[in-house]
């Protein structure tokens, strides 16, 4: 997928985190289906739709199977969706990131609501290109939205939204300032997804805010990232502690200089002491840590622990020493 320039955003979020659906499969479509001369996605939101069949494995069936005899100008051959999404709860994934477009926004005729503003801004062929797709599973318009689809969809979107950066507190606009949720009725005369879905679509875009929030906000739990066998990130985050000094919060992080030295000394020693204070002089900091070790940072040198003979920095030069 290719994703737009981040446009000045509150600072401290952090996209990537949001994680994708609980019961996420893949079931993709392999035929050269889809509107690929649309050119690369640029995902600037999703539109909604509705089976009208079930369950939902057998509308990938068939989208899989159609072949160039059912191909009614196009519609046809070309069907395909990105995503589907089961009333149990399964999501099913038939496409990839930024290949073909799918056709379920079909042509567009009589737009109407938001779909104004995004034909006038993207023009017509980004209603399939950079809008993806989503099939809710129901026979009809007014089938009923499980809890399980609910919650599914909730995830699907919350995730796809993060992908593509836009931050949670401008959702359900994307970062132009558009709408980032549709309805395919919106584009053409269809009434799909129909009522049931419709009312519903309060109730998920304020799901999907609250889940883009812990997430981007980092008030959700990290996923649970094995650092060895017994240990994982969440773990690692609770023994290494917070030490909050200058204005800042020291908390464990995986990629960061002082915490990989941690976790190089303890994979070493078993020794996984928790962090007690953080010194700063001129501009070097001091990680003084439970067990009596003190990590040194400044600038122009990596982490290292204080001591006479530095040689606990990277493993390489331990290794040679
Ligand atoms: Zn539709």
């Amino acid at each position: 997928m290719s994703v737009p320039k981040l446009a000045p955003t509150a600072t401290g979020l952090v996209f990537g985190r949001v994680p994708p659906p609980a019961r996420l499969r893949d079931d993709y479509i392999d035929k050269p289906a889809g509107w690929a001369a649309l050119g690369p996605r640029t995902i600037r939101g999703v539109c909604l739709h509705r089976t009208l069949g079930g369950p939902i494995v057998t509308t990938g069936d068939y989208f899989r199977t159609f072949d160039a005899r059912f191909d009614d100008g196009g519609h046809g051959w070309n069907a395909l969706t990105d995503w589907g999404v089961g009333l149990d709860g399964t999501v099913l994934r038939w496409n990839g990131d930024n290949e073909r477009s799918p056709h379920a926004n079909g042509p567009v005729a009589n737009p109407e609501g938001d779909a104004v503003a995004f034909l006038a801004r993207y023009g017509a062929a980004a209603v399939n290109r950079d809008l993806e797709s989503i099939e809710l599973e129901g026979l009809t318009y007014d089938s009923p939205v499980t809890s399980a689809l609910m919650e599914a969809v909730v995830e699907l979107i919350a995730w796809r939204i993060d992908r593509a950066m836009i931050p949670w507190h401008i959702w359900p606009q994307n970062r132009d300032g558009l709408q980032a949720i549709y309805w395919h009725g919106e584009f053409g005369p269809k009434d799909c997804p129909g009522p049931v879905v419709r009312a519903r679509t309060d109730e998920l875009i304020d799901r999907v805010q609250a889940r883009l929030r812990a997430h981007q906000l980092q008030t959700a739990p990290a996923p649970a990232r094995s650092i060895l066998p017994g240990l994982d990130e969440a773990l690692a985050r609770s023994w290494f502690g917070t030490v909050v000094a200058g204005g800042r919060a020291y908390t464990f992080d995986p990629t960061g200089p002082v915490s990989r030295l941690w976790i190089a000394h303890g994979r070493e020693t078993g020794s996984w002491p928790t962090l007690i204070a953080v010194e700063a002089h001129g501009d070097r900091r001091y990680f003084r840590f439970a067990n009596g070790f003190t990590i040194w940072t400044a600038p122009g040198r990596e982490a290292a622990f204080l001591r006479d003979q530095p040689a606990t920095n990277a493993r390489p030069e331990r290794q040679v020493g």
